[in-house]
């Protein structure tokens, strides 16, 4: 019998795995330089925190978790998200209590149960940053621009980075009644969805991508345009600081981010290289979720991408993840000259060089072959004339070109290039 993989996840495998390495690493990189550090949570959540931060009426709650009695009853959920157990662990941390203003990142599995599709996964991984106990719009626009310098990392030159102001808790009620008193001038044009969603959320109207709902609301008054005096001006605050920072952004009267704990601040960076104008990385401020969670008022803001879909981007223009150092494949004769080379290979892996070892009960056609077919720069031999003058012969499998050069030079040569 053969298993097969469950619906809507994938093995991941060398080369892919390279990219997400290079996600990861250059996020540990970039993120310190701004004076994050990374936060481990785990991989399940009491359901409340998820159906409490993300909202009951959103698509994720609703249709989307994976969500499960353990074996004493509690009702736990696979992470959809990574904000909510981020902030969970906010308020578990003691150092918050006497420093409010902390910034973590996160990296790892979510779970949606989703309709599968290119670079949509039922587990997929995700990165976030989150910044605790900062008011200041100068935040906003630094996170921003953190962001854009990452992205850039990957030479991704093309996108658009898209704003809004959605105002907060207390100018957000009265532009939902405005935006309710709009639409059901047209409930019955409206799709199923979004019937719903205008009776129980209406922000959400503006995820459809419905035709018929699309002229509606694009016609619908503007949530910016809604917010109060103290809103305006963190947002206008924001742009300024962006401008410093030199980060050039569009502003959408529509973007309303998918969850319900956005105030204030929202953005995302789009590319039409995935497709009609999609979103591959979002955030905004969360100025009321600690409270929300128990905790003292907070001001919060964060962001986070799917991972494999900034891989897309990342192949899309050709981003070379793959380590440019060279890699050995080391053919031996047999076991004493296994023997003798071993002490070397050991050095060279110390130095940090990838050398595979052939199989020395395998002839030395079988290892060439394998040197080929696992891609090896160079192969390296030393036979017993080598040893005794102290030489090594070096191969290069693209020129095929082969030098029998001495073991100092060769030490110094493998020094230099891997500083
Ligand atoms: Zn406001
Ligand atoms: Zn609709």
């Amino acid at each position: 019998m053969k298993y097969r993989i469950p619906k809507g996840t994938v093995d991941l495998y060398s080369p892919h795995i390279h990219y997400s390495q290079a996600v990861y690493s250059h996020a540990c990189h970039l993120f310190t330089r701004y004076g994050f550090s990374e936060v481990v949570t785990p991989v399940f959540e009491h359901t409340d925190i998820f159906v409490r931060s993300i909202g009951e009426s959103s698509d994720i709650v609703h249709k989307e978790m994976y969500t499960f009695n353990d074996r004493s009853g509690r009702s736990l959920t696979l992470r959809p998200e990574g904000t909510a157990g981020v902030v969970r662990a906010y308020l578990g941390n003691k150092q918050t209590n006497v420093d409010a203003h902390q910034r973590w990142f996160y990296f790892g599995p979510m779970f949606r149960y989703e309709r599968p599709q290119k670079g949509r996964y039922r587990q997929f991984y995700q990165l976030g940053v989150e910044i605790f106990g900062c008011e200041n719009p100068y935040y906003d626009a630094e996170l921003i621009a953190l962001l854009a310098e990452y992205i850039e990392s990957f030479q991704i030159p093309e996108y658009d980075l898209k704003i809004n102001n959605i105002g907060c808790k207390e100018c957000r009620p009265t532009y939902n009644r405005q935006l309710q008193e709009y639409l059901s001038r047209y409930t019955s044009q409206l799709c199923n969805d979004c019937q719903y969603r205008l009776s129980h959320n209406p922000l959400r109207v503006f995820d459809c991508k419905n035709k018929a709902c699309r002229q509606i609301w694009e016609e619908a008054p503007l949530i910016h345009e809604a917010a109060c005096p103290s809103c305006q001006s963190h947002y206008e605050n924001a742009l300024f600081w962006l401008d410093q920072l030199d980060v050039s952004y569009v502003q959408d009267p529509f973007l309303v981010r998918g969850f319900d704990y956005y105030t204030r601040l929202v953005f995302e960076f789009c590319s039409n290289k995935l497709g009609a104008q999609d979103a591959f990385l979002g955030g905004g401020r969360y100025d009321n979720l600690v409270e929300e969670f128990g905790g003292k008022p907070t001001p919060a803001l964060g962001a986070s991408f799917g991972v494999e879909r900034l891989i897309l981007l990342m192949k899309e223009y050709e981003y070379s993840a793959q380590p440019d150092i060279p890699f050995y494949y080391f053919v031996v004769f047999d076991r004493e000259n296994c023997r003798q080379n071993v002490p070397f290979i050991q050095w060279m892996r110390r130095q940090g060089y990838p050398v595979l070892i052939g199989d020395y009960n395998r002839s030395l056609k079988y290892q060439f072959k394998e040197a080929d077919r696992k891609n090896a720069d160079y192969v390296l031999i030393r036979g017993e004339n080598e040893i005794a003058e102290d030489t090594i012969q070096v191969k290069n499998i693209r020129s095929s070109q082969q030098d029998n050069i001495s073991l100092s030079e060769f030490k110094q040569q493998a020094g230099s290039n891997n500083t």
